[in-house]
């Protein structure tokens, strides 16, 4: 008998009870390889003893002190290690608990920006179909997924989305990916133009779509066209990089491969690697200033915020991934993961794409690969492959997402950094058993 109210109300999940590098291991002795460090977060695997003696180092010394009160040594450490990492013009950091935390802040944020500016008229946001920023109600309103959104319509505020930029679905016969790029980026400045752009508080999307999609990147210039966009309106540009910052794409910040500075940029999953729940929300000095400037305090904020413990993991994290090298590895080793995922998918009769960054890779699974038309989802490939993996001892993020209206779906990847070459041949394996007998 149980008082847990699980995800899924119907099944009692297996019961982990240990993380040892890459692998997490249930109550009867069962192995899991963690191919999606849970849903993107377990960036260093499950056992790094430098993460673990700064917590507990930190639990010993201050557990906690309420931020309505004081600061303390991590949360001033890990945000200056963030700034000094961070796109041009990034110099704040505000601290929460997770990502939807970090989105409702973000939103809140550039909504009293604009209260403060003296344009209160600003009330709306603009987001992407086919995007996920968050499960509390206003990162949910901000987000595309019509299916997590569909229950709690009548409690969501009006947003509207444009087109994702997925050129495998998107771009048509003859045109070049940059064309494409710019014509899909182009749909933010008819959709500013339609509900006026004076009424629009900021655009936020994620650099690489991740739960929605499966790791799917813009094509070359798509932001720095978005960036152009949101100056010529002074709407503010919010990017998500919840699941694929901290290096998971291979730069610490994923908006560094697109060439642009954003206003916010939220952070989590990776920032505590699994080892603390902590997120963030980054923006500039201007934004910041407007705040000083301007009434003096932003009216927000949570119990947990800049919690000590939280922000030791994040510091030790953070150390490891830039001047421990981790980033670097995940470039590398998420090249090999592509190369292996192609060479032993690449002609898959239900696999219509491989796509991604680092180590934040994405399948799409079809029915049928020349027209690229999905599944029936009444056939739930998606969770089929889910349970076909987790029989084999692999854990993998498989979503059914809506592509124009249709289910599609997709198989996301988020390993540990760590993963050695023989664990990108073990995931291989156990994927292909689980794609053999799910499809
Ligand atoms: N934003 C993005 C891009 C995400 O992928 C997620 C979670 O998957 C969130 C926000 C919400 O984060 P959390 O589940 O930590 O609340």
């Amino acid at each position: 008998m149980t008082h847990v109210f699980y995800r899924n109300s119907r099944s009692t999940p297996p019961t982990a009870t240990r993380g040892e590098g890459a692998y997490i291991y249930d109550d009867t002795g069962k192995q899991y390889l963690d191919g999606s460090g849970g849903a993107a977060v377990s960036c260093l695997g499950h056992s790094d003893p430098d993460v673990i003696a700064a917590v507990q180092t930190q639990v010993a010394t201050l557990d906690f002190a309420h931020t309505g009160f004081f600061t303390s040594g991590p949360a001033e450490a890990l945000a200056e290690r963030l700034v000094t990492h961070a796109p041009d013009g990034i110099d704040r950091v505000y601290f929460v608990s997770g990502g939807s935390e970090a989105v409702e802040t973000a939103l809140k944020m550039a909504r009293q920006y604009f209260v403060e500016t003296g344009e209160p008229q600003r009330t709306r946001f603009i987001s992407r179909k086919q995007s996920y920023h968050g499960n509390t109600l206003g990162a949910l309103a901000a987000g595309g997924n019509v299916w997590r959104k569909e229950k709690f319509a009548p409690l969501l505020a009006d947003t509207a989305h444009i087109s994702p930029c997925y050129a495998y679905r998107g771009q048509e016969a003859g045109e070049s990916l940059e064309a494409y790029g710019q014509r899909v980026a182009n749909e933010l400045e008819s959709e500013l133009q339609r509900v006026s752009p004076e009424t629009v508080i900021a655009f936020i999307a994620e650099p690489v779509v991740g739960a929605t999609l499966g790791a799917v990147p813009a094509v070359p210039g798509y932001f720095k066209r978005i960036r152009e966009i949101c100056d010529r309106y002074g709407v503010l540009l919010i990017l998500d990089e919840v699941m694929c910052g901290m290096g998971r794409t291979g730069t610490l910040f994923a908006c560094e491969q697109d060439g642009v500075a954003p206003d916010i940029i939220t952070i989590a999953k990776g920032l505590g690697a699994g080892y603390q729940p902590i997120g963030a929300t980054l923006c500039t000095n201007q934004i910041h200033e407007v705040f000083v400037q301007g009434s003096g305090f932003f009216q927000h904020g949570h119990t947990y915020i800049g919690h000590p413990v939280a922000c030791a993991a994040g510091n030790a994290v953070v150390t490891k991934l830039t001047d421990g090298g981790m980033v670097a590895r995940a470039a590398q080793m998420g090249e090999k993961l592509d190369q292996a995922l192609r060479d032993a998918f690449g002609d898959h009769p239900h696999i219509g794409d491989i796509r991604g960054r680092g180590m934040f890779r994405g399948l799409e699974i079809v029915e049928d690969r020349a027209s690229k038309s999905p599944f029936d989802p009444a056939r739930g490939i998606n969770k089929r492959v889910k349970a076909a993996a987790f029989e084999a001892g692999l854990i993998c993020y498989p979503m059914g997402g809506t592509v124009d209206g249709q289910r599609g779906d997709h198989v996301l990847l988020a390993p540990p950094f760590i993963l050695t070459d023989d664990q990108i041949g073990e995931l291989i394996e156990k994927l292909g058993t689980a794609l053999q007998s799910a499809l």
